[in-house]
């Protein structure tokens, strides 16, 4: 039989709380916690409760003066700008050590998991993708993934591919194997030069041995479900296939959904749908390690419990209700965050910023030269 998807999960990690009015809001985690048990999505799964990183866990990436910074973080008056630490977007907080190996934990437990046997998993506290060697950055403390993947590639040589839909572009991640042809990173983004962290142009495509193996789709804002079932279609596809990736790990923040507050992407739930069931059948058919799904940005609070649990829906390949129970749209209310009434979107999405025939103008621009940038390297034509 095959083993069950492992789901980190315990309300221990809503204590990476960077601060009250910060945007990033961990009663997120808990509402989708509480949304997929409620659907009965958690019957189908194997719950963990993460354990925490060790310190040499976290050093399998980052550097020791770094930690020892994270560590001094034990006030929320300290601020060490050459760490990142104590800027508007990562303040600090008294846990900040804690919080951030509980959340490496989450994904290396994970990761350990599926090393095991089990063929996939979905940690929706993981996917802090910002995080540098040496600096806290956009949200993010320490970066579970590069740790993660660091682990898998010491226990067994084998080939990961990262895909990240995060509006915001992969930089930690890609930076972390920018040299390496071990992981190939795909990420799709809003572009840099509208969006944090100003980076993740087509023309990063690796260095030395991993040129290549980083691979970027900007969007102008107003990109949407076209381009992103574009993007899949195009790049990640044939990609995935001629890479034959062992693991797939992907980076599933929801940020760049229309109702998100903080970017000017216009994705649906029928993009994103399209693009896990495709990724399941692909990892399924190639990934002898599995699948590794993270969760990332997403602030708008009640939205990113939605998505998550028709993502785990979709990842466990189990049907959902169309429509959000009554009582769990009441509590987000209680909480002051308004829930969509149905699972998935049911409007069209007014086009805003960009028109539809100006980004799909840009993004055809960027898909051609990206493919001469890559496909040589893939033997892609
Ligand atoms: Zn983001």
């Amino acid at each position: 039989m095959k083993a069950k998807l492992v789901y980190p999960y315990s309300d221990s990690l809503l204590n990476y709380h960077f601060a009250d009015n910060h945007p990033l809001k961990q009663e997120r985690l808990r509402l989708t916690y509480v949304l997929s048990k409620e659907l009965g999505l958690l019957d189908k799964v194997r719950e963990i409760v993460p354990s925490s990183a060790t310190r040499e866990d976290i050093e399998m990436f980052h550097t020791p003066d770094y930690v020892d910074a994270v560590i001094a973080s034990h006030d929320d008056s300290y601020i060490n700008a050459r760490y990142g630490i104590g800027t508007a977007d990562n303040p600090s907080f008294p846990e900040m050590y804690d919080a951030g190996a509980r959340y490496v934990g989450a994904t290396l437990d994970a990761m350990k998991e599926i090393i095991k046997g089990a063929s996939n998993a979905f940690v929706i506290s993981g996917g802090l993708h910002h995080a540098q060697r040496s600096e806290a950055s956009g949200f993010c403390i320490f970066n579970d993934i590069v740790v993660s993947i660091l682990h898998l590639l010491k226990k067994k040589p084998c080939r990961v591919l990262y895909f990240d839909f995060d509006a915001h572009h992969a930089d930690g991640v890609q930076n972390a194997f920018y040299r390496s042809k071990d992981v190939l990173t795909i990420s799709v983004h809003q572009t840099g030069k509208t969006l944090f962290p100003g980076t993740g142009f087509v023309y990063e495509t690796g260095a030395g041995e991993g040129v290549g193996y980083s691979v970027n789709i900007p969007l102008l804002p107003g990109g949407g479900t076209p381009e992103l079932t574009r993007v899949l279609d195009e790049i990640v596809v044939p990609l995935f296939e001629s890479y034959r990736p062992n693991l797939l790990v992907t980076q599933l923040g929801v940020d760049g959904h229309y109702l998100d507050p903080l970017a000017h992407l216009t994705y649906t739930t029928k993009g994103y749908e399209t693009v896990l069931r495709r990724l399941r059948i692909l990892s399924s058919s190639i990934c002898d390690i599995g699948w590794l799904a993270t969760g990332g940005g997403g602030y708008n609070v009640a939205n990113v419990a939605r998505l998550w649990t028709l993502f785990l829906s979709i990842i466990l390949d189990e049907k959902v209700p169309g429509k959000i129970p009554q009582d769990f749209v009441d509590k987000c209310k209680e909480l002051n965050y308004e829930c969509p009434a149905a699972i998935r979107d049911q409007d069209e999405v007014v086009q805003m910023y960009f028109t539809r025939e100006e980004v799909s103008l840009d993004l055809e621009r960027t898909l051609r030269r990206l493919k001469e940038l890559i496909f040589p390297y893939h033997g892609l034509a």
